[in-house]
């Protein structure tokens, strides 16, 4: 009986102090403590379910999940009012993190998008030495606190090249997933704007955040581009003619998931989009999406993973099925259509069987 593995009340608040105090009394002496949350965090729901069982997860995984996250953070912040750019310090020490210029060799090799480097001849030497560095420095000094170790996320020292998520962990990371995105993006862009190598060019900015976790307009007005003749220049929810309204709407919303991946992109009208707001997508929106996925995931995966994308069913709607289960137990809401929503019912998950 799986049921029994899952977290009481008790064990879940226990581990969410225990998270804080992470957070809290935690030395972070770079930004890959929060890069190693995140990771564990977003491959929990890539990875793992809903029975409290353990979960292994090879250090690659986690390696590809930083080069994600550190990539668009690799080329050079810039500040319009002083005229400067620069790529940002993510740690204390004296040498800029060995991730960056591990991104930054790859770049100086001509490669500009996540897509390119994937498919270079250097993506697997790549991904080898960042997985050494993973191991090497956040997996051993994450759960560090005040001298001791606190093992409550998995048990040290990792032996060989995979991470075992102690039971229990992989449902509590998936549970809180919102809260542990907010702490740990949080967490990095406070890193990032107190170190004083960063901080005259980006003191009194507030784009950080968004240069660091966001995507720019620019990226999505390209998606747009593609996206529109394939849905017949119609919005993807009320179905009425886009004229000059078209904007990108992440359909599992960026609040909730805030991975920027190729299928998740629908084109709607601005209006309808501000309107569904963090929201899911009701039924006859989730079986269009998954039915629109399902027959061209290849030539919209293609098409817009040339401009850097992700692309993977797969992981996509394992993404979804988890995102409709999290709104269906936290008793939340989809939308149907302008001003109106339907509280969230466990049938739309048959829409994933
Ligand atoms: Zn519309």
């Amino acid at each position: 009986m799986p049921e029994l593995l899952t977290p009481t009340a008790d064990q879940q608040l226990a581990f969410l102090r225990q998270l804080q105090l992470i957070f809290d009394e935690g030395e972070f002496s770079s930004t890959y403590k929060y890069a190693l949350l995140l990771a564990l965090g977003e491959l929990a729901v890539e990875m793992g379910d809903d029975t409290g069982s353990s979960l292994q997860i090879p250090i690659e995984r986690i390696a590809e999940k930083f080069i994600e996250f550190y990539w668009p953070q690799s080329v050079p912040y810039v500040d319009i009012d002083l005229g400067e750019s620069v790529v940002l310090f993510q740690n204390l020490g004296q040498q800029q993190a060995s991730v960056i210029t591990s991104l930054q060799r790859l770049r100086s090799q001509g490669i500009t998008t996540l897509t390119q480097a994937r498919e270079s001849s250097h993506w697997s030497e790549t991904v080898r030495s960042i997985s050494a560095t993973v191991k090497e420095m956040p997996i051993r000094y994450l759960q560090n606190v005040a001298g001791t170790t606190i093992s409550f996320l998995y048990a040290l020292p990792v032996i060989g090249n995979v991470v075992e998520l102690l039971p229990g962990v992989s449902y509590n990371l998936r549970q809180f997933q919102g809260f542990l995105q907010q702490l740990a993006r949080t967490g990095w862009t406070a890193h990032v704007s107190a170190n004083r190598r960063n901080t005259r060019l980006i003191g009194r900015s507030a784009r950080l955040e968004r240069f660091l976790f966001g995507t720019s307009r620019a990226d999505l007005s390209d998606v747009a581009l593609i996206l529109r003749p394939l849905q017949e220049d119609r919005c993807f929810f009320c179905q009425g003619r886009l004229y000059d309204q078209a904007v990108v709407d992440h359909f599992i919303p960026w609040s909730r998931y805030p991975r920027d991946t190729a299928l998740n992109f629908v084109v709607a009208h601005a209006t309808c989009n501000a309107d569904k707001r963090e929201l899911l997508a009701g039924q006859p929106h989730l079986d269009r999406w998954l039915e629109r996925n399902y027959q061209r995931h290849e030539d919209i995966g293609s098409a817009i993973a040339e401009l850097g994308f992700v692309s993977n069913l797969t992981v996509t709607n394992t993404i979804a099925k988890w995102a409709y289960r999290q709104a269906f137990e936290a008793k939340g809401h989809f939308w149907l259509r302008h001003k109106q929503t339907e509280p969230a019912t466990a049938e739309i998950l048959v829409a994933f069987a």
